[in-house]
């Protein structure tokens, strides 16, 4: 047999944006084969969508639509499968990263857009936002990201959610990084669309993302999607006659997720995971700003999801120095994002805990200590 890879031999934690940690037992329910159109699996993927739609408090108004893929799969089947390219337009709030590549989906459609764009430091105004409602009529969509992943800034989303409602327009939010570590609550926030994945709040492993659809907005969106697989309202038909996918589904992924739905209901749910998260999000803050770091958000804009550092000026301070030696006691970093600065990120989502992130922020102070970077030299350029 060949040797185990360091990998596979110790816990390696993921301190990115996802793919994430996850549990042992959440590995161990991939290891059953599931036949697609057996009975049991198909009962797993109704349990499934119910227990998605219900994490959103969404029963009575919404459905939940899986989709095979990663969670821009989801993203781009929801927007193609709701905009109408001869009926719709939608305004796309950008400041960062996923807003962007909500454009050039819509551009790579020919879908009419528009977008608001702020700094990536800046989140939308919601006062703006009904401006701009207000001066093109044409407007039928507004879609907004809640947690930009880029920076790891919160929009306001309850905001958003009443300038596009007060407007009489509809809204699709990608959720994917904050769902089911921040509270979304149907019932009050009027949304269209709300898109998520299994791999990051969710803590399930890669390979399904899905979205919660208005019953009425699904329903009339048929015929609109030009793709085949991406078609949300077809998936949802057939899903709902057969109980089946349409297309092979990732079976081991959704018996992960759903492992995985378990262990965050046992967790406490939502607002307990919530806290795990913004509790990791705080040490590691003051871990950071103890050894010298500054970090790119002010602390009323930062979600508990991830955290971006401004790169150090002085010429000692080497992040793929940095970034080798903690991969080497399997602590895994993330490189930058956003476009103003440079930078790097550390994520505090997934199956990690506070003895994590004091054990990573004690590797990092032991590798500036290697380099000789005195504190003054963390401070970043300019
Ligand atoms: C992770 C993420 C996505 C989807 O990314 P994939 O790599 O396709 O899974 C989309 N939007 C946001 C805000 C994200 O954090």
């Amino acid at each position: 047999m060949e040797m185990m890879s360091d990998a596979q031999n110790r816990r390696q934690i993921l301190l990115t944006p996802g793919p994430l940690t996850t549990s042992e037992s959440v590995k161990q329910a991939m290891q059953v084969d599931w036949g697609s159109r057996d009975g049991a699996f198909i009962a797993m993927t109704a349990r499934i969508r119910q227990r998605l739609v219900a994490l959103a408090k969404g029963e009575s108004s919404h459905v939940c639509v899986p989709v095979q893929g990663s969670g821009t799969f989801a993203v781009e089947a929801t927007l193609g499968t709701l905009l109408s390219r001869r009926t719709s337009k939608v305004l796309i709030l950008i400041n960062g990263a996923y807003g962007r590549r909500m454009a050039r989906i819509c551009e790579k459609m020919g879908q009419p857009f528009d977008i608001y764009e702020t700094a990536e430091d800046t989140p939308p105004d919601a006062t703006h936002l009904a401006q701009l409602l207000q001066r093109d009529s044409a407007l039928t969509h507004v879609a907004a990201v809640h947690c930009e992943t880029t920076s790891g800034i919160l929009n306001p989303i309850a905001k958003i959610a009443e300038s596009v409602a007060a407007a009489n327009r509809s809204l699709i939010v990608d959720a994917m990084s904050t769902f089911g570590a921040i509270p979304i609550d149907l019932g009050t926030l009027m949304a269209d669309a709300v898109i998520a994945s299994a791999n990051k709040g969710l803590e399930g492993v890669p390979g399904v993302g899905f979205a919660l659809l208005e019953k009425s907005a699904l329903n009339r969106s048929e015929g609109n999607s030009a793709s085949l697989s991406l078609d949300l309202h077809d998936q949802f038909t057939y899903m709902e006659k057969t109980g089946q996918w349409r297309f092979t589904p990732p079976t081991h992924v959704l018996a992960a997720l759903d492992q995985a739905l378990t262990e965050l209901d046992s967790e406490g749910g939502i607002k307990a995971r919530g806290q795990r998260y913004a509790n990791n999000c705080r040490i590691l803050l003051a871990g950071l700003a103890e050894l010298g770091f500054e970090t790119f958000l002010p602390a009323a804009l930062q979600a508990p999801i991830i955290i971006t550092v401004r790169m150090p000026a002085d010429d000692r301070f080497d992040f793929q120095k940095l970034y080798a030696s903690l991969n080497e006691q399997g602590i895994v970093l993330y490189p930058g994002a956003v476009t103003q600065e440079k930078s790097f990120r550390i994520g505090c989502i997934g199956q990690v805990f506070e003895s994590d992130m004091t054990r990573t922020l004690a590797a990092i102070g032991e590798v500036l200590k290697n380099m000789g970077v005195p504190r003054e030299g963390l401070r970043p350029a300019g």
